[in-house]
């Protein structure tokens, strides 16, 4: 069996025992490579786990274009969670537009009233949330496991892909015909908010065209604050 195909088997039993035992639970698609492959397995196998997204208002149209994308090729509706407009407003009309480049306080008060809210929404009353997180995909993520509990959220999160390469994902891709966001065809490995996201260079990091003013290290959202403990693969798809 490839490398892909034992990946595949792991990924499947693990999302079928999400399903099983921890409904109800939820898929955060940020609508990026790595998401389509679990919303691609997900949704083939039909598994009572309800697909979502974190609508910013400033994500690309090439990202939102991925919502009909998700719709021809699946039947899927993909649930948005948006921000409070009055918490935008308030932000707006206090530090302007763009003022997440101004610091990284205010950058992380952008993500807190357009993500981190939302999704506090996104999860209230589930059992698990889903993510398409590597562990290869940046220093702030080198300690990833596959099972965490989500202390912040009171629920437990699981990173199915965990131990994935980037070779797997656009294997995977590629085999099953996946749609993917075009915006990856144009040097953009990792995708975020519009303003907050550019191309990177051949041989850059992966997330180096994310908050790109900012060191490594506080290149998060917000979204994945966590107290985890490494739970192998094996004993979580077992
Ligand atoms: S990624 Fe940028 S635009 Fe999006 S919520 Fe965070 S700071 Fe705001």
């Amino acid at each position: 069996m490839s490398d892909l195909h034992r990946r595949v088997e792991e990924t499947q039993a693990i999302l079928a025992r999400i399903a099983r035992d921890y409904s109800p639970a939820v898929f955060a698609s940020s609508l990026a490579a790595e998401d389509m492959v679990l919303t691609d397995l997900i949704l083939k196998a039909r598994l009572p786990i309800a697909i979502f997204s974190l609508e910013t208002g400033r994500l690309h149209a090439e990202t939102l274009d991925m919502l009909k994308r998700v719709r021809e090729t699946y039947g899927y509706e993909i649930a948005l969670y948006k921000p409070q407009p009055e918490a935008v407003e308030a932000y707006v009309a206090q530090n302007g537009l763009n003022a997440f480049y101004d610091s990284v306080e205010m950058r992380k008060e952008c993500c807190r009233i357009r993500k981190v809210e939302p999704l506090g929404r996104a999860l209230a009353g589930k059992q698990a949330w889903i993510t398409g997180q590597r562990r290869s995909q940046s220093a702030t993520r080198a300690e990833l496991a596959v099972q965490e509990d989500d202390v912040a959220h009171g629920l437990q999160k699981f990173n199915p892909l965990t131990d994935w390469s980037e070779e797997n994902v656009w294997e995977y891709l590629h085999e099953n015909q996946v749609p993917y966001n075009a915006l990856h065809d144009r040097g953009y490995p990792s995708i975020g908010c519009e303003p907050c996201t550019r191309a990177v260079q051949p041989g850059e990091d992966v997330r180096a065209g994310r908050w790109w003013w900012e060191n490594p290290e506080s290149k998060e959202c917000g979204l994945h604050v966590v107290d985890g403990k490494l739970i192998r693969i094996k004993s979580v798809a077992a």
